[in-house]
């Protein structure tokens, strides 16, 4: 048997395996729609992990170490970044789907690339992009854009349809949290628990960190709310998960669901954090800045396109400037914006004496 008819099998059993151990809900890697360019499979690898890998080891996933998720560029070296939120949401989803004896890998996939789209400060920069790009800005858009076009210098990863349409409807915004339309929701159930995993993971961990920068503290937190998920950290992501596992997947249907209080709790979780942590005077006062930097960068680059080459811009297939400065902006990370503003903006020390 030669080496590479060795590896080819490889990838075979671990394909068998998955028709041996997945309900038969999974989506198999073996049933992909495909990628847009057609290409050899791994030999050793499923599709859907060799998706995952190519997402872990691109260069946007590295930035999101340094993009804030609620505080921006806090010095405390517990709070969540954009990166610690992703792996957050990705043990939350690989938990759910190995319970259900769905694709982990796929599942994986999908939450790793869900948030690459984002921009730097969060959604205080989302939102100043959104007023600023011609047809608006959101991160799901930019994180399809990110793996389709702008990784590997604009040859995209060329990822499975499964990870893409997963990435492309992640998102709840403020909106409905349990929906049924089939426009916006994932078209496989690893894409809809990552969905779930996602809100699951941030109202826990934004909750925490309010607690560690001291803007609320656990007493606050409404007995409507602790009642149902639980009083403390731990408890509350036990709670959401084991009830996810529960109330998924019944006998003569295949959808992923939370029970109606778990799910109407964690909505009252999600207003209340906004009401007493994503609005309060404190950290808006801080996005109002981080805006100023971000739409001062966007006007400066969208009026000089040889400043944005030289200063790590590209133009790719004739897009437009102010489309190009969009994707330059959205990639940046949140100390990567500031010292740009420093050097573009703010007098420099003479360096010679
Ligand atoms: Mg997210």
């Amino acid at each position: 048997m030669t080496k590479v008819f060795f590896l080819v099998i490889i990838r075979h059993l671990l394909e068998q395996r998955e028709q041996q151990i997945l309900s038969i809900h999974a989506c198999r890697s073996e049933q992909t729609a495909g990628r847009r360019i057609p290409e050899p499979p791994c030999p050793v690898r499923t599709a859907f992990q060799h998706d995952r890998d190519r997402i872990l080891h691109c260069k946007s996933f590295r930035r999101l170490k340094h993009k804030t998720q609620v505080f921006l560029s806090p010095e405390g070296d517990h709070y969540r970044t954009r990166l610690t939120h992703t792996l957050e949401v990705s043990q939350i989803a690989r938990t759910v789907a190995r319970a259900l004896a769905l694709n982990e890998d796929l599942t994986e996939a999908i939450a790793l690339g869900h948030d690459l789209g984002h921009t730097p400060f969060g959604h205080a920069g989302e939102r100043v992009l959104n007023e600023l790009a011609p047809g608006g800005f959101h991160h799901v858009r930019q994180s399809l854009r990110v793996v389709d076009v702008l990784e590997k210098e604009g040859a995209g990863l060329n990822l499975t349809f499964e990870v893409r349409d997963g990435i492309l409807k992640h998102s709840k915004g403020q909106g409905p949290i349990l929906c049924e339309d089939p426009a916006v929701m994932a078209a496989t159930l690893e894409g809809r628990i990552v969905r779930l995993a996602d809100i699951i993971a941030y109202v826990n961990h934004d909750l925490d960190d309010a607690q560690r920068a001291g803007l609320v503290k656990n007493c606050q937190i409404p007995e409507a709310i602790t009642s149902i998920l639980g009083a403390s950290h731990a408890c509350r992501i036990r709670t959401m998960v084991t009830d996810m596992i529960e109330n998924s997947l019944g006998i003569d249907d295949s959808t992923i669901r939370l029970s109606r209080p778990v799910a109407d709790a964690i909505v009252e979780l999600r207003d209340w954090l906004y009401e007493h942590v994503y609005q309060v005077p404190t950290v808006h006062e801080d996005f109002e800045k981080a805006s100023r930097v971000l739409r001062e960068l966007f006007v400066f680059f969208a009026g000089n396109e040889k400043a944005l080459i030289a200063h790590g811009g590209r133009r790719l297939f004739g897009d437009r400037l102010d489309v190009s400065v969009v994707d330059f902006i959205a990639g940046m990370t949140d100390r990567y914006a500031i010292n740009l503003y420093h050097r573009l903006f703010l007098p420099q020390p003479w360096k010679i004496l």
